[in-house]
């Protein structure tokens, strides 16, 4: 038998600027958005995957674990080819407090190896998870760019003024949010996850799932 769409999801990140963006996609589908303000889950469990993909699920079992809400984790970063895919899975915790800092570090690292912009990819490896069955579902979802420095834009967070998306011709920083979400990693990912719901809403494929909520 298949289960309703819940009432409600638990979007499960602290971050600001992903939660503007994850709202801005999601606008749409039927059901309630809730993020951790609205529960008191205790501490936020550790990041200690080796790849988005591991992180993105951890989070989303331990939410949906200590909340019962149907909940949706992401874990995403910036992977630069010049620098072996770093920061990669460390790139909230890459080399200081501000952006900036990381900023410069990059410049220098790059400077190292006789450049001043490589291409690279922010991922985005997105879970959701229920509390009786655990993983429901996932997807990954990539944008291709460059990195250049010095930095440009205001708009966007995070590394969007060193991301250089060249069908733009800008970075994601100089770009609307809409600009942004239609082709970002966090766009594709939560898309993709209201097409789901889109096939669990009419009850057809792989989006109907048969657990018990
Ligand atoms: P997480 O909370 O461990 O997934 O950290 C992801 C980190 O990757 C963020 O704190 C940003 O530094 C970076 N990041 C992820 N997505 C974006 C984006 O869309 N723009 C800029 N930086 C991003």
């Amino acid at each position: 038998m298949t289960v309703p769409l819940p009432a409600r999801l638990l979007i499960a990140t602290t971050n600001p600027g992903k939660l503007d963006e994850i709202r801005g996609i999601l606008g749409a589908v039927p059901v309630t958005l809730v993020t951790l303000a609205d529960h008191s889950p205790g501490p936020e469990p550790e990041e200690t995957g080796s790849t988005f993909a591991e992180n993105a699920r951890l989070k989303a079992r331990y939410y949906a674990g200590a909340t019962g809400e149907l909940t949706v984790a992401e874990d995403s970063g910036l992977e630069i080819d010049a620098l072996d895919g770093e920061p990669g899975v460390h790139s909230a915790r890459f080399n200081g407090e501000s952006y900036a800092e990381k900023f410069a570090t990059i410049q220098e690292m790059l400077a190292e190896r006789g450049t001043d912009s490589s291409t690279a990819r922010f991922v985005c490896a997105l879970t959701l998870a229920v509390r009786t069955d655990g993983i429901v579902w996932e997807t990954t979802g990539i944008v291709e760019g460059r990195v250049r420095l010095p930095p440009r834009g205001n708009g966007g967070f995070g590394y969007d003024p060193i991301f250089y998306y060249p069908a733009y011709g800008r970075t994601l920083a100089e770009v609307t949010a809409e600009e942004k979400a239609a082709v970002s990693h966090r766009g594709q990912a939560f898309r993709a996850l209201g097409a789901y719901f889109g096939k669990w809403l009419d009850g057809s494929g792989p989006g109907s799932p048969t657990w018990a909520l």
